[in-house]
C-alpha cells in the first residue's frame, strides 16, 4: 500500500493512520489480548469515569526511520514504566511494561507506510489508558480501555533550531506539591489552555510555570522540561510536581557524559533563570527548543541575543543523532522494530 502523504508539509497535527490497538480489562480481570482495528471512533458511555472524573493518562513517543531504513523507537521502556506508575496513581489497572512495548511495536508495524522517510519526521505514538466503565459517584471506574493510535508528524525544525519567546506566568500554576503534576494525566492539560492563550495573545509562544508553594521556583514549560546553563553548569528543576521527562533524563545524561558538564537537578529561582547564559526546554514533541527570551513581570530578558546558544545546539545535535541512528548509541536507548 502506498500512502499519499506530503512528507514535507507535515507539522504537529493529527494525520490518522490505518490501524490502532485496543485492549480492555475490568478491575478484577487481566488485560485482554487486545487487537488491531481500523482507526476510528470508539463507543463510550456518557457515564464513563474518564469523561466525568478525568480518570485517564497518556504517553507520547516517536518511531523514526534511520538512514538505512530501520525503524527506531527511543527509550520505549521508559514510557512503559511511567505509564505503569501513572496508572497506579490514578487507581487504574496498570498495563504490564512488556505488554505496553508490544502494543507500541504492533502499531508501528501495522502502520509502517505512515512512518516518514529519514529526516522528514516521525510516527508519533499516543498510548492512552482510560476508565471507560460507567460510574456515578467518584470512584475508580469498573472497566478500562487501553488504546494506542498513531500520527505521522513533521520534523520539528525544518529550517534549523529556532528560539521561542516564553512568558513566565505569575497568575497561573500548573501543578501543586503532592498533587499529580508528575503524572501524564489528562486533567493536567486543559488547565494550561487559558494561560497559554493569554501568553499567545501577548506575542509569546509558550508559558513557563513557577512552583505553587512559593511562586518563585521554575517548574516547566507547558509540555516540556526546563533547562538553563550558567558558568559551565547545566541546571534543571528537581523532580516533584514536574513531569519526569524522558528527554530531560536523556539530556542530563548526555550533558554529563559527552559534554563533561556538571548537571544539577535542583531548585532554580526565577531570578537565577533570568541570569542564565542559555535557556531551553525539552520533550518528545519539542525535542530541544531554545528559549530566546523570557518575559517576567513586564520585563523581557534575552538570552544569546535571541539566537541559539552553543550548548543548546550541541545537545540538540547529539540527541537527535542518537534518536535517528546517525550516532553510536552508548546508552542503548534505541530499540529497532522489525
Ligand atoms: C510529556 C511531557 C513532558 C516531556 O516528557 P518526555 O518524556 O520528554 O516527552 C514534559 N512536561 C510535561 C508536562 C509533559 O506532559
Amino acid at each position: 500500500m502506498t500512502v499519499l502523504l506530503n512528507w514535507d508539509s507535515l507539522g504537529f497535527s493529527l494525520n490518522p493512520t490505518a490501524q490502532m490497538f485496543v485492549a480492555e480489562t475490568s478491575l478484577t480481570a487481566d488485560w485482554s489480548a487486545g487487537a488491531l482495528r481500523p482507526y476510528g471512533n470508539l463507543s463510550i458511555s456518557p457515564a464513563a469515569g474518564v469523561l466525568n472524573y478525568g480518570q485517564g493518562i497518556f504517553e507520547g513517543l516517536k518511531a523514526c526511520r534511520s538512514k538505512q531504513g530501520d525503524v527506531l523507537l527511543f527509550r520505549p521502556w521508559e514510557n512503559a514504566k511511567r505509564f505503569y506508575q501513572g496508572a497506579v496513581r490514578l487507581c487504574m489497572p496498570p498495563v504490564p511494561e512488556d505488554y505496553f512495548v508490544n502494543a507500541i511495536e504492533t502499531v508501528v508495524r501495522a502502520n509502517r507506510d505512515y512512518i516518514p522517510p529519514y529526516g522528514k519526521g516521525s510516527l508519533y505514538l499516543r498510548p492512552c489508558l482510560w476508565g471507560t466503565g460507567e460510574i456515578l459517584g467518584v470512584g475508580p471506574a469498573p472497566s478500562y480501555t487501553f488504546v494506542v493510535y498513531a500520527s505521522p508528524v513533521g520534523a520539528y525544525y525544518k529550517q534549523g533550531l529556532k528560539p521561542i519567546r516564553v512568558l513566565v506566568s505569575d497568575d497561573f500554576h500548573r501543578a501543586a506539591p503532592l498533587g499529580v503534576g508528575h503524572v501524564k494525566c489528562i486533567g493536567n492539560y486543559a488547565g494550561t489552555l487559558l494561560s497559554l492563550k493569554s501568553a499567545k495573545a501577548q506575542g509569546y509562544e509558550g508559558c513557563l510555570y513557577l512552583d505553587a508553594k512559593y511562586g518563585r521556583y521554575v517548574e516547566e514549560v507547558g509540555t516540556a522540561n526546563f533547562f538553563c546553563v550558567k558558568d559551565g553548569v547545566l541546571y534543571t528543576p528537581k523532580l516533584g510536581s514536574i513531569l519526569p521527562g524522558i528527554t530531560r533524563d536523556s539530556i542530563m545524561t548526555l550533558a554529563a557524559a559527552e559534554l563533561g558538564l556538571r548537571v544539577e537537578a535542583t531548585d532554580i529561582s526565577i531570578e537565577q533563570a533570568l541570569a542564565a547564559e542559555e535557556v531551553f526546554c525539552v520533550g518528545t514533541a519539542a525535542v530541544v527548543t531554545p528559549i530566546g527570551a523570557l518575559a517576567y513581570q513586564g520585563k523581557v530578558t534575552q538570552f544569546q541575543q535571541g539566537k541559539v546558544g552553543p550548548i543548546t545546539t550541541e545537545l540538540y545535535t547529539r540527541l537527535t543523532a542518537i534518536q535517528q541512528g546517525d550516532a553510536v548509541d552508548p546508552f542503548q536507548w534505541v530499540k529497532v522494530t522489525h
